[in-house]
């Protein structure tokens, strides 16, 4: 029997249950409450311990004054995957691993969560905060539609570039779309944040493989520069006797299926990508 094909699918209460988000958003009150603990400190080793330097004790003075408009611009503006980020980092051993409140014997604060509070209000709300800059007239093509790419073209885009973005998936996000375990991030925020980085002007090609459907020369030809995100490669095999056995799943397939059980209306009923992966259903 090949449990691959035989596997039923979850229904969506099943779904729901056995994905449910690990680590909840946090309530206004709650927010604020933990916002109030910050010290603000002056040499905020937060900070430098988060790989973007996003200015932590701002963005969370903001929540604690109301202002989470302002909040989320502090974030986005050090990192456009802010929402993700605030989901997904080890936080534990970056931001609230150097927060001071260690040295008090007390609870690091919650940057994580508090983050996640600021850029889900203005993604909730589709607010747009940044735009594209006066063009320059330079273009620059982005292999690849995860993560870095998507940064970079955020930051291109601001400052003028004409960006396209070229990928080979069915819908963009690259690791975060389909590589995260959906009780950490579902691909639907992936695709808020994606859906941002498109307002800002950033043109996307999907299904679309450098070197099959467009030559690397011809991209090439027609940007000014081009952007290599290579994204994940392969799993490697781990010669276990039995790992190519049926039934024995890849982790990296279940995970794409659990990631996408709930965001699959977003791929065209045609496409073969978006076929292969709903076949990983859990
Ligand atoms: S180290 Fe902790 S208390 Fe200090 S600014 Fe950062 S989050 Fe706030």
């Amino acid at each position: 029997m090949n449990l691959r094909e035989s596997a039923p699918p979850l229904s969506a209460e099943q779904y729901e249950k056995n994905f449910a988000e690990l680590v909840p958003p946090m309530t206004p009150s709650q927010a604020a409450i933990e916002a109030a603990r910050c010290l603000y400190c002056f040499d905020a080793p937060c900070i430098h311990a988060c790989p973007t330097h996003i200015d932590v004790p701002t963005f969370i003075k903001k929540i604690y004054t109301g202002n989470l408009r302002g909040s989320a611009r502090v974030i986005l503006e050090a990192n456009i995957l802010g929402a993700s980020c605030g989901r997904v980092c080890p936080t534990e051993v970056l931001c609230e691993g150097a927060c001071v409140m260690h040295e008090k014997g007390q609870k690091p604060i919650e940057i994580g969560r508090l983050q996640r509070h600021a850029v889900d209000y203005v993604l909730d709300r589709k607010i747009q905060l940044f735009h594209a800059g006066a063009p320059n007239g330079k273009r620059v093509a982005c292999i690849g539609a995860g993560p870095a790419s998507l940064a970079c073209a955020a930051e291109l885009s601001q400052a003028g570039y004409r960006v396209t973005i070229f990928d080979r998936n069915a819908v963009p996000g690259g690791l975060n779309t389909y590589g995260i375990a959906a009780y950490k991030l579902r691909a639907d925020d992936s695709l808020r944040e994606v859906e941002q980085v498109r307002k800002l002007g950033v043109a996307f090609q999907q299904k679309v493989e450098i070197g099959r459907d467009v030559s690397f020369a011809k991209i090439e030809d027609d940007y000014d520069a081009i952007f290599i995100g290579v994204g994940l490669g392969e799993t490697w095999d781990l010669a276990l006797p039995g790992e190519n056995l049926v039934g024995v799943r890849r982790l990296t397939e279940v995970i794409v299926g659990s990631a996408l059980g709930r965001s699959h209306r977003h791929m065209p009923a045609n496409d073969t990508a978006a076929l292969r992966f709903g076949r990983c259903k859990q």
